[in-house]
């Protein structure tokens, strides 16, 4: 089996929805206590990128989750496999998420995460797939909506390959 790739979005177009993003939160985040926590691994390109957009005194911290499902479906049952550095009380916490697809993996963060009192949780995604949400998920900083396509590209696998794909695509099986 071969494989082509598409481009979906392209690594410009990506650029100037960060750079608005970065912009958008850097207001609404102005004198409070930012901390941008990054799902590994699918978001540490967005996260970085993401990171330089925001002229705040953030932390960047990142979380490790294993996700249990079928395939490429997630279940919902979701394993911390790398925690925090640091505690999150009293902080403003922004999860930072590559795509947000049945939106179980992220309402069970968001739900864990209030348990250690932050001042507040929120959730910047650079995609989402609303057509195959099982929960609804409030998702705060969007960067596109896409329709219901595997993508790969800027921190998305496919089979731990692609990660480093400047840009947003497809994987057309001829
Ligand atoms: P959810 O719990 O919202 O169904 O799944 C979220 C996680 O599933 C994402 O963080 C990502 O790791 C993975 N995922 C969901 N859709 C895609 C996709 O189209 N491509 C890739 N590479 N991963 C996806």
């Amino acid at each position: 089996m071969s494989e082509r790739i598409s481009v979906m979005i392209t690594a410009e177009q990506i650029a100037a929805r960060v750079r608005e993003l970065g912009a958008q939160i850097t207001k609404d985040y102005k004198d409070r206590s930012l901390v941008l926590v990054g799902v590994l691994k699918g978001s540490f390109v967005f996260a970085a990128d993401l990171a330089r957009a925001i002229d705040l005194p953030l932390r960047i911290d990142f979380l490790g989750v294993r996700s249990y499902g079928e395939g490429t479906e997630s279940s919902g049952v979701v394993q911390i496999t790398h925690d925090l550095s640091k505690p999150i009380s009293n902080e403003d916490v922004l999860f930072v998420e590559d795509i947000v697809d049945t939106g179980l993996t992220i309402a069970h963060l968001v739900d864990l995460f209030r348990t250690r009192n932050p001042r507040s949780v929120k959730v910047c995604s650079l995609l989402h797939k609303p057509a195959r949400a099982k929960v609804s998920v409030n998702v705060d900083y969007l960067g596109f909506t896409i329709e219901d396509k595997f993508v790969i590209g800027y921190g998305l696998d496919f089979a731990e390959k692609y990660r480093n794909l400047p840009y947003i695509g497809v994987v057309e099986r001829d």
